[in-house]
């Protein structure tokens, strides 16, 4: 730390990423990237807008809200399209949380939440899951406080309904929830089609895990007008331009290829059941997963050395240290094939350690 570096950051934390690794060649199951290139037409729609790199990028994003707007049902001016879904969860942070709107979520879910909250001088509380790691959608009820949740969660990859999701938002209409449906497109009923009826309610999606496009950075937020229009007195005050040219022009490119994204979805999907099988064959214990990971653990095997042993191996999940998880591995679905090599590997490693 410098000397400069201000009081009010001096004992934050960030967040940590999973890992990037540049030294080996792994087969990546550790940050929920989509295992399928982008669509073709967001390619080609990047590149194109590459020749016009001098200008800047449009700071309303127009074509591409209005092709959100479009695929979502909702208006132009009940969408804002973001750098990744991180910063509309942080803006949400910025815009409806203070002393007298703390923040709340779950114990075990993204943790990027306790970041925001920390960097915005924001207090928070932290509601434990159940033991079997699902939301008890009572301990949401009349909070008086902007709740977060992950739909379905990470990195459990449980989901609660929509009729649950609206159970709170009945039982909070003073307060914002946000609910990051980062990833809904795997099995999951989405909550826009309730911000009409809620004027508290923020949806966040993302472009990064069923569209292909987590190098891109490209999320949004959805809900009532007023709320949108917060969300952008944020975003003018900060970063007008948050989305650049390439991002907006593939943005455009892959809502033009619906049926690509779906297909890659479907596939994840049936990979994500294929590979919960096996592994339960094997004797682990899964969550529910309606995302493109699974969250797995072994009776006999602790979770950390599973994670060893696997990138020892060149296979690279996503283990968390903290304590109600340690003895679980969030793997993220990938090709047949990857899962195949996973699931060979890893009846290896179990093998030589039972
Ligand atoms: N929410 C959840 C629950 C996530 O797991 C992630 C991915 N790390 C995000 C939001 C943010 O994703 P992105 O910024 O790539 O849209």
């Amino acid at each position: 730390m410098s000397r400069f570096f201000s009081e009010k950051y001096k004992n934050l934390v960030p967040y940590t990423p999973g890992e990037q690794p540049k030294t080996r060649q792994y087969i990546k199951l550790n940050t929920n990237e989509s295992p399928f290139p982008p669509s073709e037409k967001a390619i080609e729609y990047a590149a194109e807008a590459a020749r016009n790199l001098q200008l800047y990028p449009d700071p309303e994003c127009r074509r591409l809200t209005e092709a959100v707007a479009e695929r979502l049902g909702v208006s132009f001016d009940e969408v804002l399209l973001t750098n990744g879904s991180d910063e509309i969860l942080n803006f949400a942070f910025m815009a409806f949380c203070d002393d007298t709107h703390p923040a709340a979520f779950a114990d075990i879910t993204y943790g990027f939440y306790s970041v925001f909250a920390e960097i915005n001088g924001v207090p928070y509380t932290k509601i434990p899951l159940a033991e079997d790691f699902t939301i008890r959608v009572e301990d949401y009820y009349d909070l008086g406080k902007t709740i977060f949740i992950a739909n379905p969660n990470a990195p459990t990859g449980i989901a609660l309904t929509r009729n649950q999701i609206e159970e709170i938002l009945r039982r909070n209409p003073d307060t914002v929830v946000v609910v990051d449906e980062a990833y809904v497109d795997f099995g999951t009923e989405s909550c826009v089609p309730l911000i009409r009826k809620y004027d508290n309610l923020l949806v966040s999606q993302t472009f990064s895990k069923s569209r292909s496009m987590a190098g891109a950075r490209l999320g949004f937020g959805v809900g009532c007008p007023a709320l949108i229009r917060d969300l952008n007195t944020i975003k003018y005050s900060t970063n007008p331009y948050n989305i650049n040219a390439m991002t907006m022009a593939a943005g455009i490119g892959v809502m033009e290829d619906e049926e690509y994204t779906q297909a890659n979805c479907q596939t994840i999907m049936d990979n994500r059941e294929y590979t919960a099988a096996e592994l339960a064959k094997m004797g682990f214990t899964l969550t529910d997963s309606r995302t493109n990971f699974v969250f797995a653990r072994h009776p006999d095997v602790d979770g950390g050395a599973i994670y060893r042993a696997l990138k020892e191996r060149g296979i690279l999940v996503r283990h968390f240290d903290s304590a109600r998880i340690a003895d679980y591995n969030r793997i993220t679905i990938g090709t047949r094939e990857q899962m195949d090599t996973l699931i060979e590997t890893l009846r290896t490693i179990l093998e030589e350690n039972i």
